[in-house]
């Protein structure tokens, strides 16, 4: 099959459709989930095409974790979870359902359990709201 250039990220990359972006470089974009886990459920793609880390570079691999982590410091400042995982998933098997490369930030809080994996659209005014935050935090 090989990488579909109409995939959701790659639309959002080109912004043919929307999103609540808190961060981008040359290299990469990171944006709100919009069936988010957790409040905070951030994403974070390379903007080389790839579906998965088999097909991408190093470089832009490296680049993806770095702006991982300076989002995911963001979001540990402005949002105070208990925890954060850091993870990505590679090919239908292992639960992919979008076929851009993507690393999941996802604030773990002790008093909130998770949602179910890309299950229910969250309010848009929400989402715009916790992206102002990180984004606010970011620039701090
Ligand atoms: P995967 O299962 O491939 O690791 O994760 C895909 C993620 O993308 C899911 O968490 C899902 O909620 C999210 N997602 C699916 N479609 C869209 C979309 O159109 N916009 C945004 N922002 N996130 C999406």
């Amino acid at each position: 099959m090989g990488y579909d250039d109409d995939n959701v990220f790659a639309k959002i990359l080109r912004d043919e459709m929307p999103s609540h972006r808190v961060y981008e470089d040359e290299q990469t974009l990171a944006f709100m989930d919009i069936m988010p886990v957790s409040k905070g459920h951030t994403l974070v793609i390379p903007k080389t095409k790839g579906e998965n880390i088999f097909d991408l570079d190093a470089e832009s691999l490296a680049a993806v974790i770095k702006t991982t982590k300076r989002v995911a410091e963001a979001i540990k400042k402005a949002l105070e979870p208990s925890g954060v995982i850091v993870t990505q998933l590679n090919g239908a098997k292992a639960g992919q359902t979008v076929f851009h490369y993507h690393m999941h930030i996802i604030p773990v809080y002790e008093k909130a359990p998770f949602q179910p994996h890309a299950n229910d659209l969250e309010d848009s005014e929400i989402l715009a709201s916790t992206a102002e935050t990180i984004k606010q935090t970011l620039l701090q």
